[in-house]
């Protein structure tokens, strides 16, 4: 019964699948690079991103040669900086240990920084034709409804690998499996009004034959993420003002941004701007007037965020170093900013 469904999906695939530019290409590189951008991060954001990264580095070579800044400012806006990063480091190893050559074995793939389970999967099984199926969040909604599964527990997720992959031991393409399954999910088995009336695979669905699969897998209750009040300062001196990097351990690090930081209790923006550049630059700032107003929101939390006009109180300066520079709006372009920081600039300064 399987083997029907397995050729009524990939033919259902090859007629169905939606045109990206990694679809045409078995590469490596490029299929390890597209799958790290898609990680929480929609196709067609991503598109253009993985096009302008294919054109400036077409080969891992490129990359590995590029420095990590240059690599971060092609990745600006696309958000989770922490995967451009830990690419990079992988891409030095994989030229220092590796000859350059993207390995083709789980362990190995799995020991570097950046690629888990899941993209060791698509990698292999895309580039390398190896038989081990992608479990991805598309792919786990469809397997809940094929076996009727309400909730994810320790047990019913070995049974959705060991069905998965009996299912891709059967096939010749694992690559196009797997994209079949992922595709499904994204397009035909959605989270609400799946269009099972299209889909390849009823014959073998559970929840189908139950007549109502929306309620598999049960629903999950999303907590409830933070809001943080922030305030940054543009300090300027002339033409110029102050940016400064992030530390590489933090969140967004490598990226440059306003100095600033969180509202304490009871302050308000204005107090906060001065006594965040206080602690960070150790410099006294008059604070002037409000230059933008951005709201943000990252994965576990949202923030609201002040941006003000300020100036260096007699006597203060901030040097220049390698983490921190003074720099005109016309050189922006020159660093690698988060987005809330493109969102300021965008409303604060002169084009
Ligand atoms: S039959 Fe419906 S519920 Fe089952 S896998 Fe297909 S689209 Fe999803």
């Amino acid at each position: 019964m399987y083997n029907t469904s397995n050729t009524n999906l990939l033919k259902w695939y090859h007629e169905n699948k939606r045109d990206m530019p990694w679809r045409n290409t078995k590469n490596p590189y490029k299929i390890w690079i597209s799958e790290i951008m898609l990680q929480q991060t929609q196709v067609n954001t991503v598109i253009p991103y993985y096009n302008n990264w294919i054109n400036k580095f077409p080969t891992i070579k490129h990359a590995t040669k590029a420095s990590e800044a240059a690599l971060l400012k092609e990745w600006e806006g696309l958000g989770y900086y922490r995967r451009c990063r830990n690419f990079y480091n992988a891409t030095k190893i994989v030229a220092n240990k590796y000859n350059g050559i993207v390995p083709a074995d789980v362990k190995s793939m799995m020991s570097l920084p950046g690629i888990g389970e899941y993209t060791a999967a698509a990698i292999l099984s895309i580039s390398f034709n190896q038989r081990i199926p992608v479990i991805d969040a598309n792919v786990k909604r469809v397997m809940a409804r094929v076996l009727k599964i309400k909730r994810f527990t320790v047990r019913n997720k070995s049974r959705i690998k060991n069905v998965l992959s009996s299912w891709i031991h059967d096939t010749q393409n694992p690559g196009d499996f797997n994209q079949a399954m992922m595709e499904l999910g994204s397009q035909i088995c959605t989270p609400q009004k799946p269009k099972c009336f299209t889909c390849p695979i009823t014959v073998n669905c559970e929840a189908y034959k139950s007549a109502n699969p929306e309620k598999y897998p049960a629903k999950e209750i999303a907590n409830k993420i933070p809001t943080y009040d922030v305030s940054v300062g543009i300090i300027w001196d002339k033409n110029r003002f102050f940016i400064q990097r992030r530390e590489k351990k933090m969140h967004l690090g490598g990226l440059w941004e306003l100095p600033g930081g969180k509202l304490q209790n009871n302050e308000n923006c204005k107090n906060a701007v001065e006594r965040e550049i206080k602690e960070e630059c150790n410099a006294g700032v008059d604070v002037k007037s409000r230059a933008a107003f951005v709201k943000h929101q990252y994965s576990h939390f949202k923030i609201e965020l002040t941006a003000f006009h300020c100036k260096l109180q007699k006597g203060y300066s901030i040097p220049t170093t390698n983490s921190s520079k003074w720099i005109t709006p016309s050189e922006i372009r020159s660093f690698p900013f988060p987005k809330a920081t493109l969102k300021i600039f965008e409303q604060a300064l002169p084009c």
